[in-house]
């Protein structure tokens, strides 16, 4: 199981990721702009760090410390993408800051979206499709903007001239039949040889493979992570591991990062913690994989400190033969706040069980809800920037999570600079029915769209049983839709309860009116901007979303409870009684159970084939037509604050200071200046 990345179309498509939990919403800063800027593709954001100032100077000086050591590790992982990366990346930026020629060109604007690209991308592949991106301007015009800029600025190799330079990244960089993808999955081809990662050097896929099969003991019950810290190399006909540590590959950057933990060392907050660290280092000093282990073993029981990181080589997808781990990092801390609410929530699971509209005997008896930790992070690096993921999942190794257990969190800030940066970005202007349904979405989506997905997860899942010898694996392909649906009717039908306000988690008794609003919205409508024109719905959340729309709205019909209303031609969705709309939702819940309680197929088939399958074409082709026009980009990623120490007279540190005003340029230009190590 590992960190869930959710690519935000809107706001709306993550009201339910399944590995996602939201945050309490910090009031809402006026001022804040949570939209940095576009081009191509790509949206840049920004993420507040509510909190921060409200941390102990001991904490603050370590996520301070924590923070320098993620950002030393950025050069890792852009030579980790592709081995030319780094010399692409500084050659662009040695052209884009001393340019004398005209830069409002059309070609200069073009290298310019191509850094910004690269920088997102920490490489010349699509961070997400892994495709090669291939330049707006001319290889003339690069050359001659090149060998224009004085040598000092450029990354010019041993002996090298520029002409050189121009020769080794021109056909890499213009040539898209040369390091097409940057991670290939396509069976049957040599992932290795056809992948631009700079995980392998002069060996086949066949080599890699039966070096590391030699090297593992299928009886090892605890075996070490194979490969995940290194590159294998052949070289003179020899293979072997050149591996990424102290003295190994890499050691400048991680001598950096271990300068950075040492310092964090002694402002621990827990002895826990500081064992956590301190192994860290060791295992960056000798690059032993036991050694990480023990680190990882210790990270995972290390459960009392407010302040917790990762900063290691750690995810392994983007190696073709998934053994060597991308360098990531982020630095967080504990939102009490937010924590409590799934504490709230899940301390009143029983009484949510017994209360619901469910048959009582496919209710349990006991119910334990799940209380989810929910983190503010302060920092992202490698691999987790600028996109990111909204929940985090560690350790990898599967006997350690067996026998040690993991740490799971959702990254509630990053959930929460999402939904803000929706707020005007046209989307729901577009597609809610009138000014009433704007403004309850404006007052209360952000408490109910967190709050939902926190009753999905804490209670939704964890609650109703089967009865005594039903097959839990019956519903076979429909399980999985039918089981989102029951979480999130779960869900729906408790926003409407009174018992919400009571508990505080509500700020009044009209505040689901909003979330009923927009799931139905994305359920009957929008959520079809997801789809390509013809095609039928497919992944279970989606299908979810789908059925349990279209039941409550056609079976709301007779009472016109929710109608498709048409308005200057255009199709929105209207709810004219909200009150029986959630006895609808609590009936349906009521089937759902029974249906998994009972192993009832027939009738899982029918209630998903019926309302969660299929697409009404005319209205499919509206919505995308009118979502286009929207012109909004797919992929996110994030700008980070800055941090600095705050010294008094004497020279000791007195605070830490965090601001937001840095550019999408300003930052990369500056990291890619102050933590320069390869
Ligand atoms: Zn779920």
């Amino acid at each position: 199981m590992k960190k869930q990345i959710i690519y935000v179309l809107t706001a709306l498509a993550l009201l339910t990721g399944c590995s996602s939990n939201g945050q309490k919403t910090a009031p809402a800063t006026q001022n804040f702009k949570y939209t940095v800027e576009q081009f191509a593709d790509l949206q840049i954001l920004r993420y507040r760090v509510p909190g921060f100032e409200d941390l102990s100077l001991q904490q603050k000086e370590l996520v301070y410390y924590l923070t320098e050591a993620a950002l030393w590790g950025r050069d890792m992982f852009y030579d980790q993408n592709g081995k030319y990366n780094l010399t692409i990346s500084r050659a662009l930026e040695a052209i884009y800051t001393s340019y004398q020629g005209d830069r409002a060109s059309e070609d200069f604007k073009a290298l310019e979206l191509y850094l910004k690209r690269v920088w997102f991308s920490s490489g010349i592949h699509h961070h997400y499709g892994s495709e090669k991106f291939v330049p707006g301007f001319s290889e003339d015009f690069f050359r001659k903007a090149l060998l224009g800029v004085d040598t000092k600025y450029l990354p010019l190799a041993e002996g090298q001239t520029p002409e050189q330079l121009c020769d080794a990244i021109c056909p890499v960089m213009f040539n898209p039949d040369i390091l097409k993808m940057r991670t290939n999955q396509a069976d049957g081809e040599d992932l290795v040889l056809t992948s631009a990662v700079n995980f392998y050097e002069g060996l086949t896929q066949t080599e890699a493979e039966d070096f590391y099969t030699k090297m593992k003991d299928p009886k090892d019950e605890t075996p070490v992570s194979y490969g995940l810290n290194s590159k294998l190399v052949k070289k003179d006909g020899k293979i072997y591991e050149d591996i990424y540590k102290v003295g190994g590959l890499y050691s400048p950057a991680i001598e950096k990062i271990v300068y950075w933990l040492q310092k964090a060392e002694t402002v621990a907050e827990t002895p826990e913690q500081k064992a956590v660290i301190a192994k860290l280092i060791e295992y960056y000093q000798t690059g032993d994989l036991k050694t990480f282990d023990d680190y990882a073993i210790l990270w995972v029981q290390d459960l009392n400190s407010r302040v917790d990181f990762t900063n290691g080589f750690t995810e392994t997808y983007d190696d073709p033969l998934g053994m060597k781990g991308t360098w990531e990092a982020i630095v967080n801390f504990k939102d009490m706040e937010a924590t409590h609410r799934t504490e709230t929530i899940s301390s009143n699971a029983q009484w949510f069980e017994d209360h619901s509209p469910v048959d009582k005997q496919f209710k349990k008896e006991n119910v334990k809800g799940v209380s989810a930790k929910v983190i503010t992070a302060s920092i992202l690096s490698g691999a987790l920037y600028p996109a990111t993921a909204i929940g985090i999942n560690l350790p990898n190794s599967n006997w350690v999570r067996a026998q040690h257990g993991s740490k799971s969190v959702t990254i509630g800030n990053i959930t929460d600079a999402y939904n803000k940066a929706a707020h005007g970005n046209g989307f729901n202007e577009e597609f809610v029915y009138s000014q009433a349904e704007l403004d309850l979405i404006d007052k209360y989506a952000d408490y109910t769209d967190e709050l939902h997905t926190d009753l999905h997860e804490c209670l939704g899942h964890a609650s109703g049983k089967l009865l005594p010898g039903v097959d839990p694996d019956g519903l076979k392909a429909y399980s999985s839709p039918l089981e989102e649906g029951r979480a999130d009717l779960f869900a729906l039908y408790y926003l409407a309860d009174p018992k919400l306000v009571e508990l505080g988690l509500t700020p009044d008794a009209d505040a689901y009116k909003s979330e009923y609003y927009t799931y139905l919205m994305n359920g009957l409508m929008t959520q079809l901007v997801r789809i390509e024109p013809g095609k039928n719905i497919e992944e279970a959340h989606m299908r979810n979303r789908s059925f349990v729309s279209h039941w409550v709205y056609e079976h709301g019909k007779s009472n016109n409870v929710v109608e498709l209303t048409k308005k200057e031609g255009k199709t929105y969705v209207k709810i004219n009684d909200y009150q029986q709309l959630r006895d609808l939702f609590g009936q349906l819940l009521a089937e759902v159970q029974r249906i998994k309680s009972t192993d009832d197929y027939e009738g899982a088939r029918r209630l998903i084939e019926d309302y969660g399958v299929k697409v009404d074409p005319t209205l499919h082709a509206e919505v995308l037509e009118r979502y286009k026009k929207l012109n909004l980009a797919p992929y996110k990623g994030f700008v980070n604050p800055k941090y600095e120490l705050v010294k008094d007279a004497s020279g000791k540190v007195v605070d830490v200071k965090v601001t937001y005003e840095e550019s999408y340029v300003e930052q990369m230009l500056r990291y890619s200046k102050d933590y320069r190590t390869l």
